[in-house]
């Protein structure tokens, strides 16, 4: 029988609680979750591709650890459309996590389109874990940049590379 991969696409800048959460609950979901870190310069990313992809990585190397059953998670990047990059990996479906109303309007749009691109490969949501449903990377950015506390968002390499990188940026 042939494999159901999902894709979990995204920009990853950073990662967060929330994106951990649709990884951690996707896994259950197909044979193969790829996580894949969109390069996405449209949003002028804080980190570059590289980092951003090993700071994934790092926490899915913890989550394949704990969750011993299974495939594991891969993590990849991609440049270019998500559909010829799911194709190109055998995925049946996309994944991506909802939160709020805010998301919806987007989400809507862009699974359509993606739909049409290539109509067989079907999106899927998962609504955010109650605790992460506010948790999004751009407010963890702007949490950063004055020097606030963001160990309750991100995980501790991600809050450290934040540091780091906002000092480097600084100086
Ligand atoms: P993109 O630029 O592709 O929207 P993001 O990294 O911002 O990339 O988000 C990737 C996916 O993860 C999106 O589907 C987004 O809605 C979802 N997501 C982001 N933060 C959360 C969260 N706190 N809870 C659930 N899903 C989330």
């Amino acid at each position: 029988m042939s494999q159901k991969v999902i894709i979990y696409p995204g920009t990853f800048d950073p990662l967060t609680y929330g994106h951990i959460d649709i990884i951690e609950r996707g896994a259950q979901l197909g044979d193969q979750l790829i996580v894949a870190v969109s390069l996405n310069l449209g949003k002028q990313p804080l980190f570059s591709i590289e980092e951003r992809t090993e700071l994934v990585k790092a926490e899915v190397a913890r989550i394949n650890d704990a969750n011993k059953r299974g495939l594991p998670v891969l993590v990849k990047s991609f440049s270019g459309l998500l559909t010829d990059f799911a194709t190109q990996q055998g995925a049946t479906s996309i994944l991506r996590g909802l939160r709020a109303v805010a998301d919806f309007e987007y989400e809507f749009q862009m699974a359509s389109i993606n739909k049409r691109l290539h109509g067989e490969l079907e999106t899927m949501f998962l609504m955010a874990a109650e605790q992460q449903h506010f948790v999004a990377s751009r407010f963890v950015k702007e949490v950063a940049v004055f020097g606030g506390d963001v160990t309750s968002f991100v995980p501790d390499n991600v809050a450290k590379a934040l540091k780091q990188k906002l000092a480097n940026k600084n100086a």
